[in-house]
């Protein structure tokens, strides 16, 4: 989420800087003018701003939603341990089947 939001938001800026160098490359292109008027410049960069400022917020909730998130078995759901993938009978019954697998 946070590194789309920064894409987004860099390349909306990305296309506004690019326009203009285009324009100033190409000045005899009539259509820089209709592109490049304030008022959609204005709403590309303030659009630009808001997807920047979005992805910088949720950067700062992802330690937050760590700390909340729950840890539960991959297979039942049940809550475990943090760092566990399995409730202690799914985690027996892996085993087994791994044992089984290998034999
Ligand atoms: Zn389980």
């Amino acid at each position: 989420m946070t590194g789309f939001l920064r894409s987004a938001g860099l390349g909306v800026l990305g296309l506004v800087v690019a326009a203009h160098l285009g324009r100033f490359f190409t000045p005899e292109f009539p259509f820089w003018d209709t592109i490049l008027t304030q008022q959609y410049v204005h709403l590309a960069l303030a659009g630009a701003g808001v997807l920047l400022i979005l992805s910088i917020l949720t950067s700062l909730l992802k330690p937050v939603q760590k700390l909340t998130k729950v840890n539960r078995c991959a297979r039942c759901g049940k809550r475990i341990p943090k760092g566990d993938f399995y409730c202690p009978d799914h985690l027996r019954q892996v085993v087994h089947e791994y044992q089984d697998h290998n034999r």
